[in-house]
């Protein structure tokens, strides 16, 4: 099954009216936890995109971003979408059905390990 479809005019004009990504970020949830950006390069020739547009969904618990980044070095563009939940995870995919998890925000106890790995090799 394929998901691809030819993009209209209309289309290309609906995407370059979106905004940009990074006047998304930073992204406080009502919680506290915060969204601090998002690094986002070419998938194919590692270069920074020309341009990155964002369609946005919120609600009080969740951030859901379609992404839509144009490479002019590849002439390509890339879309995928990122759905961030304010316990401090999010899963991002560009296929329904296949969501990769990770965590924007870490947990006080590892931060507090990471801390008490740096400091102990110096107290002892
Ligand atoms: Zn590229």
């Amino acid at each position: 099954m394929s998901d691809k479809k030819e993009m209209t005019d209309e289309d290309c004009q609906s995407i370059f009216a979106l905004p940009n990504l990074d006047t998304i970020f930073p992204y406080t949830f009502p919680n506290g936890h915060r969204i601090e950006g998002m690094p986002y390069g070419c998938r194919k020739c590692g270069k920074e995109m020309a341009e990155i547009k964002v369609e946005v969904i919120e609600s009080a618990r969740q951030l859901v971003l379609h992404i839509y980044a144009i490479c002019f070095n590849c002439k390509s563009i890339s879309v995928k979408t990122v759905r961030y939940s304010d316990d401090g995870t999010y899963h991002q995919g560009n296929r329904p059905g296949r969501w990769k998890p990770g965590k924007f925000v870490y947990s006080k106890k590892v931060i507090i390990n990471k801390l008490r790995d740096f400091i102990f090799p110096i107290l002892t």
